[in-house]
C-alpha cells in the first residue's frame, strides 16, 4: 500500500486514504492541535498539569502537550506532570519507570502522589476489603481515588487544566456505559473539557486525544519509538468497561465508523447535558474538604469503609 500524499510506504490506512510514516505524524499531531483549538482546552494563563500514567497515551499526551505550548509560545514552565500510583503490583511500578525516564528527558517535572499515603491502602490491599462491604469492583474504587488525588493534587500545585489522554476509544465506552447504567448525570462530565463551567473544588479536565482513535495513538506512539509498557492492567478485564469495549470493537469491525458515530452523536447533546450538570451542587466534603456531590465525597466514603473493617 501507497502514501496517499507521497510514494513511501503506507503505515495506515484512514477513511480519507493510506498515509506513510511521516505524513501519519503530521496528520495526528495536526488532528490533536486542532482539538486543542477548537475546543480551547488549553489557554495562554493556563498552568497545566497533565495527568500521566506511563502508559502510550498519557505519553502520547504529554509530548503533545508540550509541543503545542511551544509551537504557540506558550511558556512550558507552567508545564508538569502528575501520576497517582495506586500500588498495583507488577505493574504501575513498570510504567512510572517509563515516565521517570520520559520526564527526565523531555524536561517536564513530574510529581508522584501514592494511594497508600493519602488513603491508607495500595489498591491491591485496599480493593478486596471494600469489594466484601460495597462488592465494587477494582475499577470502581481506583477511578474514584484516582479523579480524587488528579484532583486534590493538581489544585495544590495551582493548576487551572488537568490534561488526561483519554482517547476516542476511551471516551464512545465511557458514553455507552453511562447510557447502558442510566447515569445521565455523568454523562454531562464527559466530552472533550470536562465539566462545563469553571469551579474552585474543581480543576476542569481536558482531552486532546479526544478525536484520535485508540490504534492511532498506538501508532503513533511505535512511530515517535516512545518507550512504553503496552501491558494492560491485571485489573482491567474485570470491569465493566472491558465487556463494553468487547462490544465496540466489534461492531466497529462490522460496521466501520462506529465509534466515531457515537462519539458524533454525543457531542450534539452535550450541551443539554451540561446545562443540567451545572445546575447539581458542589460542595466541600464534610471530612476532607474537597469537592462532593453529598455531605461526604465518594473517596471519603470508601475509606471509610476500610476504617470500619480495621
Ligand atoms: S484498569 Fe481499573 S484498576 Fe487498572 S488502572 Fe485502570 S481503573 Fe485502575
Ligand atoms: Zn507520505
Ligand atoms: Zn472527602
Amino acid at each position: 500500500m501507497q502514501c496517499g500524499k507521497c510514494d513511501l510506504k503506507a503505515v495506515m490506512e484512514l477513511q480519507h486514504g493510506a498515509l506513510c510514516k511521516s505524513h501519519f505524524i503530521s496528520y495526528f499531531e495536526d488532528k490533536v492541535f486542532r482539538t486543542i483549538n477548537r475546543y480551547q482546552l488549553i489557554q495562554r494563563k493556563d498552568r497545566i498539569c497533565v495527568a500521566t500514567s506511563g502508559g502510550k497515551d498519557s505519553l502520547t499526551v504529554l509530548y503533545l502537550t508540550k509541543k503545542y505550548c511551544e509551537k504557540y509560545q506558550i511558556p512550558t514552565n507552567n508545564l508538569f506532570a502528575l501520576v497517582i500510583d495506586e500500588g498495583i503490583a507488577e505493574y504501575r511500578e513498570k510504567t512510572v519507570i517509563d515516565l521517570e525516564l520520559f520526564c527526565r528527558k523531555h524536561n517536564i517535572p513530574l510529581k508522584i502522589a501514592y494511594f497508600k499515603e493519602e488513603l491508607g491502602k495500595t489498591l491491591d490491599d485496599a480493593y478486596p476489603i471494600i469489594n466484601q462491604g460495597t462488592s465494587k469492583k477494582p475499577c470502581n474504587v481506583c477511578g474514584v481515588w484516582r479523579r480524587y488525588l488528579l484532583n486534590k493534587h493538581a489544585k495544590k500545585i495551582g493548576a487551572t487544566k488537568v490534561v488526561t489522554g483519554h482517547n476516542l476509544d476511551d471516551e464512545a465506552q465511557a458514553i455507552i456505559m453511562n447510557l447502558f447504567k442510566a447515569n445521565v448525570d455523568l454523562a454531562g462530565r464527559l466530552g472533550p473539557l470536562s465539566g462545563g463551567s469553571e469551579h474552585d473544588l474543581f480543576v476542569q479536565r481536558v482531552k486532546p486525544l479526544y478525536l484520535c482513535g485508540e490504534k492511532e495513538v498506538r501508532l503513533y506512539t511505535v512511530l515517535k519509538g516512545f518507550q512504553v509498557q503496552f501491558a494492560e492492567c491485571p485489573y482491567s478485564k474485570e470491569g465493566y468497561r472491558h465487556h463494553i469495549q468487547e462490544m465496540l470493537n466489534e461492531f466497529e469491525h462490522k460496521y466501520k465508523g462506529t465509534k466515531q458515530g457515537i462519539i458524533k452523536s454525543f457531542l450534539a447533546m452535550l450541551p443539554r447535558l451540561q446545562e443540567k450538570e451545572e445546575k447539581q451542587q458542589i460542595t466541600p466534603c464534610r471530612k476532607c474538604h474537597e469537592a462532593a456531590n453529598n455531605d461526604i465525597c465518594n473517596a471519603c466514603q470508601m475509606k471509610e469503609v476500610l476504617e470500619i473493617a480495621r
